[in-house]
């Protein structure tokens, strides 16, 4: 059985429809990357599954209850740039992400409580090799040094699912590679299960055990939205 399930979900904006009866199933621990043009509704779909968003119609359901509309602490998301706080180093950005998670009313946590905090945050910076730049604030960092921090901010609550958005577009291509090793490590390690938006085909089919493709209605503005997956 699916661990999270969109049925015949809609979005609406005023009398714009973005997604229209889309339904998909998303089985535990799988890789799903998600693919499309520009405006086909990619992003806003991934927003749905991180709870930011409800749908207009349709249900979601996880583990066959409804989706809460929050931002729950079994989910992490990456952005393509901007997941990380500037004011913060990089430790202090992966205990927040700790915080946010073990206090969501204060996003604080004191004394031995954030004592363990910090060694979880020291170990999961380690984890997506940044082990050295616990002090290291993201303006001093390069793009894929940013990206493994915003990882390891999105990881360090131990979320089943993990939501990412262009994770690596805006990375050189040279280093793509690493962050593609990287990730395929965290998600066996940690049993995620993960869904990738991407424009880049080749990685698409590179990281997921799925590919699913969504379809913008520019020729026929009255067909259903439809999913076309590949199994890999
Ligand atoms: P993609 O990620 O595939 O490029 P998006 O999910 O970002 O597509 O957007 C799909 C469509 O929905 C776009 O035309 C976008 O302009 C529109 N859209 C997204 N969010 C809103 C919103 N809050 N209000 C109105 N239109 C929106
Ligand atoms: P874009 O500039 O994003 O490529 P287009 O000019 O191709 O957009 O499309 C016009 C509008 O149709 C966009 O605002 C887009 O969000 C909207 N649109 C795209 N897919 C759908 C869909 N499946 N159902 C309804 N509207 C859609």
């Amino acid at each position: 059985t699916a661990m999270i399930s969109l049925r015949n979900i809609w979005v609406e904006y005023g009398d714009k429809i973005v997604l229209e009866r889309v339904n998909l199933d998303i089985a535990e621990r799988s890789f799903v990357s998600i693919v499309g043009p520009s405006g086909a509704g990619k992003s806003t779909l991934l927003r749905l599954l991180l709870g930011q968003e409800a749908p207009s119609r349709g249900q979601i359901l996880l583990d066959g209850v409804p989706l809460k509309p929050e931002c729950g602490p079994d989910r992490g998301v990456v952005f393509q740039r901007y997941s990380v706080f500037p004011h913060l180093d990089a430790r202090h950005n992966v205990l927040f992400g700790l915080e946010c998670a073990a206090a969501p009313l204060t996003g604080r946590l004191f004394g031995a409580a954030r004592r363990a905090a910090l060694e979880e945050a020291d170990a999961m910076l380690a984890a997506v090799g940044l082990g050295d730049n616990g002090h290291v604030f993201p303006a001093q960092m390069s793009g894929g040094m940013q990206q493994r921090l915003a990882i390891a901010q999105a990881l360090v609550k131990r979320p089943r699912i993990l939501l990412l958005d262009e994770p690596f577009g805006a990375l050189d291509p040279g280093i793509r590679g690493d962050m593609h090793r990287l990730i395929t490590r965290l998600w066996r390690e940690q049993a995620l299960t993960i869904a990738m938006v991407t424009h880049d085909i080749e990685e698409a089919f590179a990281l997921a055990t799925r590919v699913l493709t969504l379809d913008k209605r520019r020729h026929d503005p009255h067909a259903p939205h439809r999913f076309g997956a590949t199994a890999v």
